[in-house]
């Protein structure tokens, strides 16, 4: 199927509440433009060069999420135009991030990465950490950032039941914050979890947002 048919085919199953964000990692400008053409606005990349690569060369409409590990000293790069950070995985990078946006004069839309998969590999918090956190108060020094979720990846594997725990758990947490704490800079909307192996598990369990890539635009070469 072409790219156009896919992107349709996922928002049908997932409905008007879930945003697709469209992975293009690795994929080459024209792929984008034809999800572009299709109408598709959120695109997601791992990496920042590409990302700004990307950026600089696309329609300026394109809401670009950065969906990857982010090392602190790349923030600068993706400030200036940056939609969303879905990988926030401490504060010392919320602190950077915070850093940047003042620079850039805006505020950063940005999601805590929680660390739910069994891998030692992938990065986030955990509950308690989550919430030393936001009971110290020191929320109210980022002011130029604005928390508006959570972002959680699931092992990897074909174990449903796994899969659709650690859903639930993070789905759980994520309520759990949102009576919780509320702050003007942060408020529990989105919940990006589900990839193109398990989305519609990820729906069931209450995400809000979908990060989709070789369901999209097909299997990623990394030996290009
Ligand atoms: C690559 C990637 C995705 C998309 O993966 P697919 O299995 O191709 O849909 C989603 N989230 C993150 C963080 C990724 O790095």
């Amino acid at each position: 199927m072409d790219i156009k048919s896919n992107i349709e085919k996922i928002k049908k199953e997932t409905g008007p509440s879930v945003t697709l964000v469209a992975v293009s990692k690795t994929k080459p400008i024209e792929d984008i433009r034809e999800a572009y053409e299709a109408g598709q606005l959120d695109f997601g990349e791992n990496k920042v060069q590409e990302l700004t690569e990307k950026e600089s060369v696309l329609p300026k409409d394109i809401r670009w999420h950065m969906i990857g590990h982010l090392q602190t000293n790349k923030v600068k790069y993706i400030a200036p135009f940056v939609h969303l950070i879905h990988s926030v995985d401490s504060e010392k990078l919320l602190k950077e991030i915070n850093k940047q946006g003042k620079k850039q004069n805006r505020i950063i839309n940005c999601l805590l990465q929680v660390h739910i998969a069994s891998e030692e590999t992938k990065y986030g918090w955990d509950e308690n950490e989550l919430n030393e956190f936001l009971t110290s108060g020191r929320m109210a020094e980022y002011e130029n950032i604005y928390i508006q979720g959570l972002m959680g990846m699931a092992t990897f594997t074909e174990d449903q039941r796994v899969v659709r725990n650690e859903f639930k758990g993070l789905n759980t947490l994520f309520n759990k914050l949102k009576t919780k704490f509320q702050f003007p800079n942060l408020s529990m909307e989105t919940l990006s979890m589900g990839m193109s192996g398990d989305y519609a598990l990820a729906v069931e369990e209450g995400s809000t947002m979908i990060r989709v890539g070789s369901s999209i635009f097909g299997n990623r070469n990394y030996n290009l």
